[in-house]
């Protein structure tokens, strides 16, 4: 059974160090970062970036300490992630979401190059073979997976599995060719459209982050040298005349393959999970929006066991009260897992497929932290010349102690 140590949302007190950014740093020491880094690694904070409209990834304040931490324990951290928009752009958007090198205190940068290419292939398993891993995240000697957790068009699910299994994946091969993509198309399949079906809505055109895809005369075309093979578009399509041909359990086993692949490049005992189940949206932070959160907030969850922080973290999901007003409440008399419910389709599925690669433990011990350690060192650190004493209104008998002796002890004033 693994060790998940988790930290609440909720700050029951008026405290710093019920704080979450405080219970972070706690939930950092519990880890302890100078057991998994030795002096000058290169430690990969791996996250996601956002997109042009998601802006509830992980905030900078969070990575922020997790960079220090990581360079208390004599680590080298940058922050990174792969290509998911146009390399350039993408870096745009995480500036535009607060992260860059003066906000998160690490370099901030992207894994598989500006152009999305530089990898290094890696067995993964049955279905994918070999799979390209970002040559940055391959060569760090640590890493650091910090996952917004949420709702996810194609999983189900997106936490730590997804993070690397679609994240730590470049966008294209050397040879240009789409990379990640061949998760979501079996075999480099093509996208198959079928115009009897297609009501010409154009929201396939209209979610495609490398304008890929658009209509002439009612004839749909696909620049292939743009497509990513994303899916994006098929998976939006209300009518279903879009399709990436990929059955479901191909496509959740193929995820858990290539994270598989991204975690065999380390040393065992060189990763650590941090889960963040804040503003748990329907959807991921690629789509170009950020639906209402659909869960209230439940807090951080921190493990060097990729399966149990994922257990752990659905499991919670599945407990947390909806939000009213969200995608969360509106599917509330369906059946199953909160984001089942929300996209249909199972999210323990790609947890489970990564257990049965071996790559951790479904049971897990959730330890809770519920306060940060300490007090604030300078109390008294003042001024001899800005410091008064406040006058005291009462006598203080009720506070004996020293300097509060009772007045039938016959020192009192
Ligand atoms: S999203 Fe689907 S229905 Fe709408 S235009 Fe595209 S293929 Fe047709
Ligand atoms: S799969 Fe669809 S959404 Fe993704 S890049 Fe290709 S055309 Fe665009």
């Amino acid at each position: 059974m693994s060790k998940v140590f988790y930290t609440s949302a909720r700050a029951l007190d008026f405290d710093f160090h019920v704080s979450l950014p405080a219970k972070l740093e706690e939930l950092l020491e519990q880890a302890d970062l100078k057991g998994f880094i030795d002096a000058n690694d290169y430690v990969a904070i791996k996250m996601h970036l956002g997109s042009h409209g998601a802006f509830r990834i992980v905030r900078p304040v969070f990575i922020r300490k997790i960079a220090d931490a990581v360079r208390s324990a004599g680590g080298s951290p940058f922050v990174t992630d792969t290509v998911r928009i146009p390399g350039l752009e993408y870096l745009e958007v995480a500036n535009a979401n607060g992260i860059n090198h003066l906000s998160v205190g690490a370099p901030v940068i992207l894994a598989d190059g500006i152009f999305g290419k530089d990898v290094i292939n890696v067995p993964a398993g049955e279905i994918l073979g070999e799979i390209g891993v970002a040559s940055a995240i391959y060569e760090a000697q640590a890493m650091i997976v910090v996952s917004h957790c949420k709702g996810h068009i194609a999983a189900g699910y997106g936490g730590a599995i997804k993070n690397l299994g679609m994240g730590g994946i470049g966008a294209r091969n050397r040879d240009g060719l789409p990379e990640r993509g061949r998760m979501h198309f079996a075999q480099n399949t093509q996208l198959e459209w079928d115009m009897d079906i297609c009501d010409f809505c154009e929201k396939c055109v209209n979610v495609c982050p490398h304008q890929a895809i658009n209509f002439d005369d009612r004839q749909i075309f696909l620049d292939q040298a743009r497509c990513a093979k994303c899916a994006r578009c098929a998976r939006v399509c209300p009518s279903g005349a879009l399709v990436a041909p990929i059955s479901q359990e191909i496509f959740q086993r193929s995820l858990a393959e290539a994270a598989g692949a991204v975690v065999s490049t380390f040393k065992p005992g060189k990763i650590l999970y941090i889960n963040f189940v804040l503003e748990v949206q329907p959807e991921c932070d690629c789509m170009p929006l950020a639906d209402v959160p659909v869960i209230q907030d439940q807090g951080v969850l921190i493990s060097d066991d990729i399966v149990a922080i994922e257990m752990a973290t659905l499991d919670m999901m599945g407990k947390a009260a909806l939000l009213p007003g969200s995608k969360g409440e509106e599917n509330s008399g369906k059946e199953g897992h909160i984001l089942q419910k929300i996209t249909g389709k199972d999210p323990y599925s790609h947890v489970r497929a990564a257990a049965e690669l071996g790559m951790g433990q479904i049971d897990y011990e959730l330890v809770e932290i519920e306060r940060k350690s300490g007090k604030w060192e300078n109390a008294m650190n003042f001024d001899p010349q800005d410091r008064i004493p406040l006058k005291p209104k009462g006598h203080g008998w009720h506070r004996e102690g020293p300097g509060h002796p009772h007045p039938c002890q016959g020192s009192g004033s």
